[in-house]
């Protein structure tokens, strides 16, 4: 496989924009190598400048849970741009794609449609100190919630007194009200409540983790955040930008039976084109301008093309055995990644829930941010240049989960498990 072309424009790209992106992950800096340039997707596979071909499992990083260029979006999506693209009005697309996301997910009551995910959390977020009169909010180490100032805290994990911002540009002072716990530890978030009583106004949780390398949730730890908050008076703000539409057709707080106060949606309910979305309690939603008083606003929010987008995904996605098509495909794949792990002598594991995958390279138990940090990223980092070389387009990090579509065939995950198979003897030479 030649790359050629895709060389000459990441060149010519760090000319003029920083790093050669415009999203830091898609330069491949933690695998090595050059990231090919596409052109063009279609159902399982996408298409380089160089015209190779690869089988996709980044998928646009969620949001192609049909494939590239499913037919019924890419209609749908001419159909409407044909009458304009932008109105800076209201339109009825937009209800008709509330009414879905309010059908799917009971708990959203009244939504508000962004442009991506950070502003969702953003927003969210603002919305809860408002609600709560309250400053502080809690995160978790290794948790992603889009690049918003106050979420761009790590810390130590559990050490509240130690919430530096681990991004300069993001003031002390802000930072400050964030807290860090761990995941999969109730514990660490109890004590956060102790030292800080009265001032948490929300607990922010993928509730499925998947942007340190996909950490599914303990059983108790979900159910021990709605208990903590509610007692403490604070939200629980569930970021199902990954896991809403993704798991099955409520997302991680139908598959937990957990109700949040707020969730934040992004990447499959705009089908491929710019979104985001956060709703919640009509009571706690009612204060979001100009029902209320928190100010939110957006010159192209509910985008008649990102809407039209999502409505048709979740048209294909709520017809039945979608997800148990998904769970066939990636379970499929699972079990002929753990075959050609078993033969080998090597620290790998899977780590699956639903459509989403991860390899890592370690023998931690799997739980949180520091277990996953042991992995050894040069070894997964040679493993992917060869995946690649392969023609199998897989998350340029360890710490990415692997997205399957309904677009993924059979052909295509025995196609990628053998090359798995191959890229894990070749590195363990
Ligand atoms: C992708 C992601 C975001 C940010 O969404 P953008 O549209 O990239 O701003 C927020 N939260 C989670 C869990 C995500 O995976």
């Amino acid at each position: 496989m030649k790359f050629k072309r895709s060389e000459a424009l990441f060149e010519e790209a760090q000319k003029y924009l920083p790093g050669g992106v415009d999203s830091p992950v898609r330069a491949f800096k933690s695998v090595g190598g050059i990231p090919p340039f596409m052109v063009k997707g279609k159902g399982s596979k996408i298409y380089d400048v160089d015209g190779n071909e690869f089988i996709d499992y980044i998928c646009s990083w969620g949001p192609l849970i049909l494939g590239h260029s499913h037919p019924q979006v890419l209609d749908a999506i001419k159909r409407v741009a044909e009458l304009g693209t932008s109105f800076g009005a209201p339109t009825e697309l937009e209800i008709t794609l509330a009414k879905m996301v309010t059908t799917a997910i009971p708990s959203i009551e009244m939504v508000r449609f962004v442009n991506s995910g950070t502003e969702a959390t953003m927003t969210a977020l603002r919305l809860a100190r408002a609600y709560t009169e309250k400053d502080k909010v809690v995160k978790f180490a290794g948790g992603y919630h889009g690049h918003a100032d106050g979420l761009l805290v790590k810390g130590g994990s559990g050490m509240a007194t130690l919430s530096l911002p681990n991004c300069p540009g993001v003031p002390t002072k802000y930072a400050e009200n964030t807290l860090v716990a761990s995941y999969n530890d109730a514990q660490s978030v109890a004590k956060l409540f102790e030292s800080y009583p009265k001032e948490i106004a929300a607990v922010i949780v993928e509730p499925i983790a998947a942007n340190m390398g996909l950490i599914p949730p303990q059983p108790a730890f979900l159910e021990s955040l709605r208990s903590i908050t509610r007692e403490n008076g604070a939200l629980l703000i569930f970021d199902e930008v990954i896991s809403g539409f993704r798991v099955n057709y409520g997302g991680a707080q139908a598959l937990y039976d957990i109700t949040p106060d707020l969730t934040c949606l992004g990447k499959i309910i705009g089908g491929g084109l710019p979104i985001g979305a956060y709703g919640g309690k009509r009571e706690i939603m009612s204060m979001i301008a100009p029902a209320g008083p928190v100010y939110q606003a957006g010159t192209l929010s509910g985008n008649p093309l990102a809407v039209t987008a999502g409505i048709e995904t979740l048209n294909v996605l709520s017809q039945p055995g979608v997800y148990e098509q998904l769970e066939r495909t990636t379970s499929l794949l699972e079990a002929g990644i753990r075959k050609a792990i078993s033969s080998l002598n090597m620290k790998i594991q899977v780590s699956r829930l639903a459509s989403l995958l991860t390899i890592f390279f370690t023998d931690n138990l799997l739980t949180d941010y520091d277990s996953v940090s042991g992995a050894d990223t040069d070894l997964f980092g040679r493993f992917h240049q060869q995946l690649l070389k392969k023609g199998i387009y897989w998350p340029p990090s360890q710490f990415e989960a692997a997205f399957i579509s309904l677009a993924h065939s059979k052909e295509d995950i025995q196609t990628t498990i053998d090359k798995i198979s191959e890229a894990l003897s070749y590195i363990m030479r």
